[in-house]
């Protein structure tokens, strides 16, 4: 080996030890007599002190290392005269005796620092320069740890990893698939699995009763912040289970790698059913570590003479504790933040309740003091509270309320990133209309079951139809989501004729799993966690690509090895391509 320790073990405890290390000259301060350098590696920095007194030679050498250059060096350690208490070698250095220079280095485009002057972009183009820094050595870290302990605690179950391909079937369901060109089979394509739904569905008709993999998802959706083409999922499957079953086994996964990478012991994670979560908060994925929770206010509110909240589906509030006190300023970035586009409420209403106990609101003129004292007492406020309310049709306005919720969450810092509050969202709708394409879409996916009880409901209320579907959400993020399957052919045939799937579409696309189906089917079901947010959360980020170690841009591309990229015409030739000129 090329070094006896690495930069990060060597403490007071080794003093008069001669030792080996290898790695990057991270930085160097000449002064006068001596010349220090800061060598690093994977695991730490070292000190390394040159003396010219002694070694003159040996300093004019350290002298021409520059930032990055790869050293070897051998020397003694020494007790430090200036120690440094934050970093765990801080209280020695080495006095180099020898120096090999292993390769040089160009000058890195930003500094190799925990706080770096590097833009984003610079960063991913020189992405192998950036994961040396520490930020992103303890993500890589922790997400390693996270994988670990998913597997030690599924292995402990009995589950066993199975892979499954990457190169599968084109299916119009979901997000749009990335395909691959056959060159044996021109004019035919594979596709990139959006998720290993259908196969982990087969292990199951084969009898692998606990699946799961860590594996890579594809989907070709459109830009979005914080999405990757390509990400990671915690992919899982189960037979003869409950849905209580599956919330058991992965909330208790949830629960291991909070106590296991985070040292949390997380209480028992509630259930939320879809609607209340509906009612409540406007969101599927409401973020619980604040509470202001929604309350409708029709009975009180319609009925007075203003127009616009009498002939409303819905008006709903929430009370914003000890913001009575906002300024105008305050209230009109309110309202510019409701009517912003990607909020798009037509306007908002206020109601302050004043420390002295009457009303100041924006609706004066339609509502007395009693009026709004009725508010005050549904929305359990008091003194010093300021209403929020919003009016209209109800799932738009429910959602208007939840962006404002959130935007006032976080103006209060009530959403710590070092507090968690995870939870299951349960009983989501099976289906949902989509008015731009006019039919039905599974709202997870078309092999989810539909309650037992709500099947008849597929003929007449198909809206109205519940399916046996749930979502795993740590503070207001969507971590994880699954369901107990269809396993019959004939109700899987009926989903797909609700879906508006012809009988020979759906044989053409998802014949081989309803012929399994006809082969012994055990009831399954199961669930799939986002690997890489789960790990974004677990460390109070926000950002995912944080935690790949080779991510995209939010263009989609590749900076580091530029791809996409065009080909030559002799591969899209021997591919069957033509490109559209
Ligand atoms: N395959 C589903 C997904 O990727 C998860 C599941 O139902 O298990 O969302």
């Amino acid at each position: 080996m090329l070094r006896t320790h690495t930069c990060g073990e060597l403490n007071i405890n080794h003093v008069n030890q001669h030792v080996t290390l290898s790695g990057w000259v991270q930085k160097s301060r000449d002064l006068g007599g001596m010349t220090f350098i800061d060598l690093r590696d994977f695991y730490g920095i070292t000190q390394l002190a040159f003396n010219m007194e002694t070694n003159d030679q040996l300093c004019e050498k350290a002298r021409t290392l520059g930032r990055e250059y790869v050293i070897q060096i051998s020397g003694k350690v020494i007790e430090r005269e200036n120690k440094n208490p934050n970093i765990p070698t801080g209280e020695i250095e080495i006095l180099v005796e020898e120096l090999t220079i292993l390769n040089t280095s160009k000058t890195p485009p930003f500094t190799i620092e925990d706080e770096t002057d590097g833009g984003e972009e610079l960063r991913m183009k020189y992405r192998y320069l950036d994961l040396r820094r520490n930020p992103l050595k303890k993500n890589l870290r922790l997400r390693h740890q996270v994988s670990h302990a998913v597997r030690s605690y599924l292995d402990e179950l009995g589950f066993t990893e199975v892979e499954t391909p990457y190169l599968i079937k084109s299916t119009p369901e979901g997000a749009r698939d990335f395909v691959v060109p056959s060159r044996m089979h021109p004019g035919e394509f594979y596709a990139l699995p959006q998720s290993p739904q259908t196969f982990k569905q087969l292990l199951m008709v084969a009898g692998y009763d606990r699946y799961y993999q860590i594996v890579k998802c594809f989907r070709d959706e459109d830009l979005r912040a914080d999405r990757q083409p390509e990400f990671t999922q915690i992919d899982c499957e189960m037979s003869f289970i409950t849905q209580e079953d599956i919330l058991d086994v992965f909330g208790g996964m949830v629960k291991h790698l909070f106590k296991t990478v985070k040292g949390i012991e997380l209480d028992e994670i509630p259930l939320l059913p879809y609607s209340e979560a509906m009612r409540l908060y406007g969101s599927d994925k409401p973020d619980t570590r604040f509470d202001m929770t929604f309350v409708e206010l029709n009975d009180v509110a319609q009925g007075k003479g203003f127009k616009v909240f009498d002939s409303v589906e819905l008006i709903v509030g929430i009370n914003a504790k000890g913001c009575a006190n906002y300024s105008r300023k305050q209230l009109d970035a309110l309202t510019d933040f409701v009517k912003r586009p990607q909020v798009g409420a037509n306007g908002l209403v206020y109601v302050k309740y004043n420390e002295d106990g009457t009303f100041k609101s924006s609706v004066d003129k339609f509502f007395t003091q009693e009026d709004l004292q009725q508010w005050a007492d549904k929305m359990q406020a008091q003194p010093g509270d300021l209403l929020l309310v919003l009016a209209g049709e109800k799932d738009k306005t429910r959602k208007q309320l939840n962006e404002l919720r959130l935007e006032m969450g976080t103006r209060l810092g009530l959403r710590n990133p070092n507090e968690y509050k995870v939870l299951w969202v349960t009983d989501f709708p099976l289906l949902e209309w989509d008015e731009d394409t006019n039919r039905w879409y599974a709202m997870h996916h078309p092999f989810t079951a539909p309650k037992p009880e709500d099947i008849e409901k597929l003929n007449t209320h198909k809206g109205e139809v519940r399916a046996n579907a749930y979502d795993l959400v740590i503070n207001g993020v969507e971590i994880g989501g699954g369901s107990i399957r269809i396993h019959d052919r004939t109700l899987q045939e009926k989903m797909f004729e609700v879906l508006g799937f012809s009988k020979e579409e759906a044989e053409k696309q998802f014949g081989f799993l309803m012929g399994a189906f006809e082969y012994g089917a055990p009831p399954h079901g199961g669930i799939a966690f986002g690997f890489d947010r789960l790990c974004a959360v677990l460390a109070g980020s926000d950002s995912i690509r944080d935690f790949i170690a080779f991510p995209k841009n939010n263009a989609g591309r590749d900076m580091m090895i530029d791809a996409p990229d065009t080909i030559s015409q002799e591969q899209l030739d021997e591919l069957g391509l033509m490109l559209k000129k």
